[in-house]
């Protein structure tokens, strides 16, 4: 019942830095308070001081619920690397939030983002090996290639095994003595390099996380991408970086763009808000309609829905009021109220949209529950009319990077024209941005880019398969982060 959203779910956010002199622990609580979008389920911290132990504190719930004054002094250190959790196939057991630590030939942390889509086949070759396993995330595949690998330098280990993992991969693994951060050769999942300088001292230290707003809520500043197939290492020499694997193009998820990032997140130079507002004003220039008023499904299709009303001159006004505080409440609302459904987390205005023709922003459309009631509700609420536009493309394939999707039978789009879907979600319009209009408002080409979920073109070669034969043979449900 917290999760009314039936868009794609948020996967998970890293964050990794290498800091002497810094409270290392708090900045790495403010940087998953910024990436909780991200991921809700679970959130995690390993530190560990120069070239002593490394401690660890995960649970189940939001970084705000998982860490107090108290557990946050108990991580002590110059090193840290923490994890926001979103399971991407419903497994949110307290054994798959991260950070990861092994304790093989090396002990070692580690925060994961992705999918990876050799899974199984990893997984027996360690198993063959007598390598135990305590969770059911991929991520401890990676934990424990490395920590088992014999090389006497993590960033070495990281060389050797980056090529043997095939799929999706923003990984922040620390020892007691560095942290190594490392992209997928195709760059699917995005992370980012900054830097912070002490404010007394100025040295200055690094750090890594999912999303630039990370850094501007810890007085960090960005520097750039950590580059696809990179390695990049942090120790007291400062930082070193190393291009160990190629791709022969990279993919980076423009979903990313559309929605997963928060707005005020910077990515390949493009700041989120501006590019979604843009796509807003493709949107209306591809289908105009007669309307009154513009409203956005909050906070979805905000930036949208400002840039549509923008192109089309047209007012733009709040139709829903949210409730922020939805995600907080743990009490079911019992039969008497389960009618009301949505309205926990929207309630629409009679007074704004009454005898209006409304144009309706939003980002995506997944299995179209949600959007459905959103529109029944309007109507409810005395709307003359209700176009929805949408600024994606049609969701027809699940992804395999990381991102929970649902099933292609469960996804409104799929097998259906878009006339059949407006029907079925009972508006007078419907429209969903192309993926040129994408690609025009992103300023950024499609080669570089993987929107398999919009085209059904999966960027890496088998990944279908790999997948089904991954659910077939594991053991237990291996799960991405
Ligand atoms: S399939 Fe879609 S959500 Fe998944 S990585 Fe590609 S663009 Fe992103």
């Amino acid at each position: 019942m917290n999760d009314h959203r039936d868009g794609p779910r948020d996967e998970c956010g890293v964050f990794g830095i290498y800091a002497p002199e810094h409270d290392v622990a708090r900045l790495a609580y403010f940087a998953l308070f910024a990436l909780q979008h991200r991921g809700q389920e679970s959130a995690g911290i390993a530190t560990a001081p120069r070239g002593g132990a490394i401690m660890a504190i995960r649970d189940q719930g939001l970084v705000s619920q998982v860490f107090d004054e108290h557990t946050l002094r108990s991580l002590v250190g110059d090193i840290a690397i923490g994890h926001v959790r979103y399971s991407t196939t419903g497994s949110s057991e307290w054994e798959n939030a991260q950070p990861i630590v092994r304790d093989d030939h090396r002990t070692l942390a580690l925060a994961h983002n992705g999918n990876l889509i050799n899974a199984v086949q990893l997984h027996s070759e360690l198993r063959d090996h007598d390598i135990p396993f305590r969770s059911t995330s991929d991520s401890e595949i990676i934990a424990a290639l490395l920590a088992t690998h014999p090389a006497d330098r993590i960033e070495d280990a990281v060389a050797d095994v980056l090529p043997r993992l095939k799929g999706a991969f923003s990984t922040v693994v620390m020892t007691e003595d560095a942290v190594v951060a490392f992209r997928d050769p195709h760059g699917i999942r995005p992370l980012a390099l900054g830097m912070i300088e002490h404010p007394e001292s100025g040295r200055a230290a690094y750090c890594v996380a999912s999303e630039s707003c990370a850094f501007d809520l810890i007085g960090a500043r960005y520097l750039r991408e950590v580059q696809p197939g990179e390695v990049v290492t942090l120790t007291e020499r400062g930082i070193g970086t190393r291009l160990v694997s190629g791709a022969e193009r990279h993919a980076f998820c423009v979903f990313e763009y559309i929605y997963f990032a928060r707005p005020d997140s910077k990515m390949a130079g493009t700041v989120l808000q501006v590019a979604r507002a843009r796509m807003g004003e493709l949107l209306w220039q591809e289908a105009p309609v007669e309307a009154d008023l513009v409203i956005p499904v909050p906070d979805s299709g905000n930036a949208a829905a400002r840039g549509l009303a923008r192109a089309a001159g047209l007012p733009q006004d709040d139709g829903f009021i949210k409730n922020r505080y939805v995600a907080r409440t743990f009490i079911q609302p019992g039969q008497e109220l389960r009618r009301h459904g949505l309205r926990l987390k929207f309630n629409p205005l009679p007074e704004v949209v009454g005898g209006r023709r409304l144009v309706v922003v939003d980002d995506s459309i997944v299995r179209g529950n949600t959007t459905r009631q959103i529109v029944q509700m309007l109507r409810e609420a005395g709307a003359a009319e209700v176009h929805l536009r949408i600024s994606a493309p049609p969701i027809k394939h699940p992804c395999h990077y990381g991102i929970d999707m649902s099933t292609r039978e469960e996804m409104i789009a799929h097998g259906r024209t878009v006339a059949e879907v407006a029907g079925e979600l009972g508006a007078d319009s419907l429209h969903y941005l192309s993926l040129a209009g994408v690609y025009e408002a992103l300023r950024a080409s499609r080669v570089d880019h993987c929107d398999a979920c919009f085209s059904g073109e999966y960027p890496l070669a088998g990944t279908e398969e790999a997948n089904g034969k991954y659910a077939l043979e594991s053991e237990l449900p291996l799960v991405g982060a």
